[in-house]
């Protein structure tokens, strides 16, 4: 393996919260990996937590937290609504019935609520779209449905700022927007720690992603500048292990403010310049400056920067992508294929593609093995068909071995978990 995967695999692991349990803070905070990040704090008067993690999480950061300190939880905060953040609340619950203690304080964004109900109105179609963003890691399914949540009971409204006391510590709730739209992050300033949520994590900002709704880039950027005001020592990421030293949670939160307004300003000066997406993105792949390509907070690990000029795109334009106006209500793919194979033989194009993988160009080899593959049923079941499935499928192979980020290489992988049976079928039938 070389060292370029080897990295990305192991910070994948961390991203998955694969790292160990560490006090920090001067003992009096502890920082639990679970895919999402869970920082515990104690004081004298109880227990606050950022985050309870996974359903499937909820037992470990019990666990740990446990470890840890045995005074209640006086306060919970979500830093946002997603199913890695504040769904394991199972154990947490157990134990408050058990012993009498009264309900924490539970803090969450208005649009949290929101969310919840979004969750439980396409949870079919949520679990359709997490069984392929997550298929390398949820055999079985997502675990993600929403029809039974733990609400919080402090609604904070708009840009409402929430801030208590317990002991000696202030604990200060603020609302930003940037991978979600009901993002809260917690300043704590007597031990000069940021607990970020999905704001930062181990990972390029998930931007952009191919499944899922708009994200904020600009709205990001500012978020990371109220952070930078703190100059806190510890920065807590929503996934990955926690940041410490001044100069590196400055350096960290730079990056991540810079990469956002860099995506966000290059991709409005290019609309500016009545560009299409296709230009604007390829001219932003050439633009991607060095500093941010090589950041180690910026690994494109789970987002990505290819996805994340499509968010820039998409928060100002609609879905007409081309400028071309065949574009604009297209015929069917198959309809378009079937022509083309009147044109020239399925031979031509399986040579073709053949010809094109041999000379690494594999984007454009699956551009011209669909025109054969889309007319699989004019084509019947033959060797030539079998052979353009068995390419398809070892390319796709082969650029999911190459790709960092683990949403890309995941939705790629769908395409050979869905020809698998196919290939599986020909093989019968030619026999
Ligand atoms: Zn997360």
């Amino acid at each position: 393996m070389s060292n370029r995967r080897q990295e990305i695999e192991e910070e994948r692991y961390r991203w998955l919260g694969e790292f160990p349990t560490k006090t920090f803070a001067g003992g009096s905070a502890l920082c639990i990996g679970a895919m999402g990040t869970s920082p515990v704090f104690e004081t004298d008067e109880g227990l606050v937590v950022f985050d309870i993690g996974t359903n499937r999480h909820g037992r470990r950061i019990f666990a740990e937290m446990r470890k840890f300190s045995d005074k209640p939880i006086k306060y919970i905060i979500y830093s946002h609504g997603h199913f890695d953040h504040c769904f394991g609340y199972k154990e947490i619950l157990e134990e408050i019935k058990e012993k009498g203690w009264e309900m924490p304080v539970i803090i969450g964004h208005q649009n949290l609520l929101h969310r919840f109900e979004k969750y439980r109105m396409l949870d079919k179609y949520h679990e359709w779209i997490n069984s392929m963003q997550f298929a390398s890691i949820t055999k079985r399914g997502a675990g993600v449905s929403a029809h039974e949540t733990l609400d919080p009971n402090k609604v904070l409204q708009g840009n409402e700022t929430f801030i208590f006391k317990l002991g000696k510590y202030t604990f200060e709730v603020y609302h930003d927007m940037g991978e979600t739209d009901d993002s809260l992050w917690m300043y704590i300033p007597e031990l000069k720690t940021i607990c970020a949520g999905e704001l930062v994590a181990n990972t390029y900002p998930n931007l952009g992603n191919p499944y899922k709704v708009q994200r904020y880039p600009k709205h990001w950027a500012i978020a990371m500048e109220k952070m930078l005001e703190k100059d806190a020592e510890y920065l807590v990421r929503g996934h990955g292990p926690f940041i410490e030293g001044k100069e590196n949670v400055k350096e960290c939160l730079s990056v991540f403010r810079d990469a956002m307004h860099f995506v966000h300003d290059e991709v409005v000066k290019r609309l500016n310049e009545g560009k299409w997406f296709e230009q604007i993105y390829h001219e932003m792949l050439e633009i991607y400056p060095d500093r941010l390509m090589s950041s180690e907070y910026l690994k494109p690990i789970y987002g990505c920067y290819r996805f994340a000029i499509h968010a820039a795109y998409r928060l100002y334009h609609g879905w007409y992508n081309t400028g071309n106006p065949t574009d604009l209500f297209p015929a069917k793919a198959t309809d378009i294929s079937k022509e083309l194979l009147n044109i020239n033989s399925a031979e031509t194009y399986l040579e073709h593609a053949k010809k094109l993988f041999a000379e690494g160009k594999l984007q454009l080899a699956l551009h011209i093995l669909d025109i054969i593959i889309n007319c699989e049923d004019e084509i019947g079941p033959t060797e030539l068909l079998l052979d353009a499935f068995q390419l398809k499928s070892q390319i796709i192979k082969q650029k999911v071995k190459d790709e960092p980020s683990f949403i890309a290489a995941n939705i790629i992988n769908a395409g050979a978990i869905q020809l698998k049976p196919k290939i599986k079928d020909l093989r019968k039938k030619l026999r």
